[in-house]
């Protein structure tokens, strides 16, 4: 056996028909192939599968018993692997207290500098933390949110007192017109101007006496500020000595809000007056990671040399992988799929393991075009270190990188499974797949557009980074949003455009279910369709081919596995021993239409299925399925198996018929092979033929190119964003000098 290679023999696992492969040891392979090919079922089901397994049998019984069980995949051989690590775009949850700084063990050196370095020095490095005790803000325990008012339902920032700014629904009149006539304020200055200081006065002041003036004299009156005021009529006061009426129109203003103490920096007064040039903690933990990296170059502190490299290093490492328009005191749970990916690389670059396996699962999500270099860098430096890195990518630029490249096909699902090329990039160009075409595929921009039909504005946009920016958005045309990470594409389409239009509908990649029971068939209704023609056929109510109904296995109820929870071991699901599987009871079983068992249609993929039945509603919804190419699927696969592509696809096809409808896409083209994309395109523009909105956030230069009308964001991500470079189509983007996307347009 060759040691510099790991070897696959026979591998069956989903739709894998019986293939072998070698893949080099301390190289970049990437495996490429149409969505639903067998990609994942080789890299993820098969070779980390049996090496997390292999890693596993180290360990004594005992620890085993800890650990989730892995049944050894389907396959003869699979030999001289390495120690695996997956980087994954599943999101990182770890609720608030889980933030950029802490998942990149970024804080505690941060926490350290503070401890040694901070003027006024206030104790050893945990109390820099807001998970500890004596870290934490008193009135919020270190969440850094409260329970209480909602202050930014009663004030419009972008007006002045004068103008109305604030109006709190629930207080009379001459209540409102008291922040007027307070004479505290500058009458005419807007909100969003204040200081924090005039802020504070506005919201928190505690009861002052002041002078109003009042139909052309003065009168005494106490003047509070909005939310103490608020506060002490309707919180403080026992909820149920109030009239049901008020009760209800008090509930919307009230909810998790900033902590009025720390101002939603988690921590208490001692540690936050502790600074270091000029900053605490929270400060520096809130600056853009290229702010936080200048600052800390300045510091000359010869006691905290060695912290301060391994700080800069790390912050380095954001820098270097495309994120640094972050914070670190950003929540981790807010991040994106590819974000969550990329902040996960972060900790192994420090990390000074070799001789590990590291398998990526298209790291180029969420990417502009300008920065994918940064990532493939990156690959280099982990395969320079002595690792060996598998991808599974669809991107011809990360292609490029490969030392090795596998692309599985021809097609999707029983279709797919086979290897079709295995080789050098250059070899893959001249090879006749689908990726090799592709790749060699000369590409021009769309230059008959389609003509709005007129315009959605949004006006005065300015959540997250976004500066105040007014832009219209056409309507029924394709337009794509563009622009590098952080730039604002998602603030501004997922905050402002959908508060303004809250009707349009989002089609996103998150899963259409994750109940057993829920399948293609369930989710478009064409089970319901089935189920009636089951009946006609066999003069029986249609009821009894729900497996929710009498007509199920009563062993397994339906499901067709039966879970079984184990004291210390994740459950398990083993197939229903009664069924088989086939999740119905034997009587409904004989009822067949055409010689075919409800279980046996349950198991048709959809093209099989489009072949089968010739009734007009089955049809139809079967042919959206196609045309969104999910042919391989079978009808009863479960939808938690689905990956987010066909999610968003399958979505996609219940959609398919409406008109007149405005349609939100945030990266469709996530886990697309350039074939796939084609596919998808031609879906969009039908929707839009036939007479609806498409909005696509996009990085992928195809749908770039076939887009009606481009709005581009940046210049650059975080605050360096936020605004609009660029609208018009693309073929004026092409000629726009200043933008970075037109640049990889041309
Ligand atoms: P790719 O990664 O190339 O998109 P996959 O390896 O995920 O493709 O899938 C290959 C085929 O196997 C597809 O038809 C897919 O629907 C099917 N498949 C994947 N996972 C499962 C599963 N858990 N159960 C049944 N079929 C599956
Ligand atoms: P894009 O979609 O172009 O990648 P985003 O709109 O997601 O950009 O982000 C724009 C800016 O707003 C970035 O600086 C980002 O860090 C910040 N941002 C986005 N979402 C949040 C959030 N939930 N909380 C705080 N800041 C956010
Ligand atoms: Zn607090
Ligand atoms: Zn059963």
């Amino acid at each position: 056996m060759d040691k510099g290679f790991i070897h696959i023999k026979g591998a069956r696992e989903n739709n894998l028909r019986n293939i072998s492969l070698s893949v080099p040891k301390q190289k970049i392979t990437i495996f490429t192939g149409v969505s639903g090919s067998g990609k994942s079922s080789i890299v993820f089901d098969t070779i980390a599968s049996e090496a997390q397994r292999q890693l596993y049998e180290n360990f004594t019984m005992f620890v085993r018993n800890f650990l989730p069980r892995y049944a050894p995949p389907h396959a003869d051989a699979i030999e001289n692997l390495s120690m695996p690590i997956v980087v994954d775009q599943k999101r990182l949850g770890g609720g608030s207290h889980s933030t950029v700084g802490t998942i990149t063990d970024i804080a505690p050196v941060l926490r350290l500098l503070f401890s040694r370095v901070g003027q006024p020095f206030v104790g050893n490095s945990n109390v820099f933390s807001f998970n500890d005790p004596e870290g934490m803000c008193p009135e919020c325990s270190g969440l850094g949110k409260k329970m209480g008012v909602k202050a930014d339902s009663f004030l419009d920032k972008d007006k002045s007192l004068n103008e109305g700014a604030v109006q709190v629904p629930v207080f009379a009149a001459w209540e409102n017109a008291m922040y007027q006539g307070s004479g505290l304020f500058d009458n005419d200055k807007k909100l969003r101007d204040y200081s924090a200081e005039e802020m504070d006065l506005l919201l928190y002041s505690k009861p002052l006496k002041v002078k109003m003036a009042f139909g052309g004299g003065e009168m005494n009156v106490t003047y509070q500020g909005v939310i103490e005021k608020f506060t002490k009529a309707f919180i403080k006061r026992d909820l149920k000595t109030m009239s049901e009426r008020t009760q209800k129109k008090v509930a919307p203003y009230i909810g998790l809000q900033e902590c009025p103490l720390c101002k939603g920096a988690r921590l208490n007064q001692a540690v936050l007056n502790c600074r270091i040039a000029g900053k605490n903690i929270a400060e520096l933990a809130a600056l853009e990671v290229t702010e936080l990296i200048s600052i800390l170059k300045d510091i000359e502190e010869p006691i905290a040399g060695p912290m301060l490299h391994t700080l800069k290093e790390r912050l380095q490492h954001l820098v270097d992988i495309g994120l640094d328009y972050l914070s670190l005191d950003r929540e981790t749970s807010t991040l994106s799929g590819g974000e969550s990916q990329r902040i996960k690389m972060v900790k192994h670059l420090s990390s000074s393991l070799v001789d590990v396996m590291y398998i990526f699962d298209e790291p180029s999500v969420g990417l502009h075009p300008r920065d994918v270099h940064r990532l493939t860098d990156l690959l280099k430096k982990l395969r320079d270190k002595g690792n060996t890195v598998i991808v599974v990518e669809h991107d011809p630029d990360v292609i490029k990188v490969a030392d090795h490249i596998v692309d599985v096909g021809p097609h999707a699902g029983k279709r797919g499974g086979t290897i079709m090329f295995e080789g050098s990039f250059e070899g893959l160009l001249s090879s006749a797949t689908l990726t090799g075409q592709y790749m060699t595929q000369d590409a021009v921009v769309k230059k008959d557009i389609r003509k709005a039909t007129g315009f959605l504005p949004v006006v005065d946009a300015h959540a997250n980074n976004l500066h105040h920016v007014n832009v219209s958005i056409p309507v029924g045309v394709l337009t794509a949003v563009t622009g590098v990470a952080g730039s604002g594409k998602s603030s501004l389409i997922h905050h402002a455009f959908l508060q303004q239009y809250p009707d349009a509908i989002v089609i996103n990649q998150s899963a259409v279910g994750t109940s057993t029971r829920s399948n293609p068939a369930t989710y478009t209704g064409i089970m319901d369709d089935v189920r009636k023609v089951f009946a006609a056929t066999n003069q029986v109510s249609a009821s009894l081919f729900s497996f929710n109904s009498e007509g199920a296995c009563e062993n397994c109820q339906g499901a067709g596995v039966v879970y079984t929870d184990l004291a210390f071991l994740d459950g398990i699901k083993i197939p229903c021993e009664i069924c088989q599987g086939r999740r119905f009871k034997e009587a409904v079983l004989a009822y067949t239409v055409d010689d075919k068992s409800i279980a046996d249609v349950l198991d048709m993929t959809i093209r099989e299925a489009s072949g089968f039945f010739q009734q007009k509603e089955i049809q139809k919804k079967l042919k959206a399925l196609l045309d969104v190419g999910l042919e391989y699927l079978s009808l009863g696969q479960p939808l938690s198996t689905l990956s987010g592509g066909e999610c968003q696809r399958i979505k996609l096809a219940s959609e398919l018929h409406k008109k007149g409808s405005i349609y939100v896409m945030d990266e469709p083209t996530t886990g697309l092979h350039m074939s796939d994309i084609e596919h998808l395109l031609a879906i969009m523009n039908r929707l839009v033929d036939a007479g609806n909105t498409v909005i696509v956030i996009e990085h992928n230069v195809s749908v770039i190119r076939n887009a009606d009308w481009i709005i581009d964001m940046g210049p650059e991500g975080g605050h360096k964003g936020g605004r609009v470079m660029f609208e018009g189509t693309p073929e004026a983007l092409l000629k726009a000098d200043d933008s970075l996307t037109s640049q990889y347009l041309r």
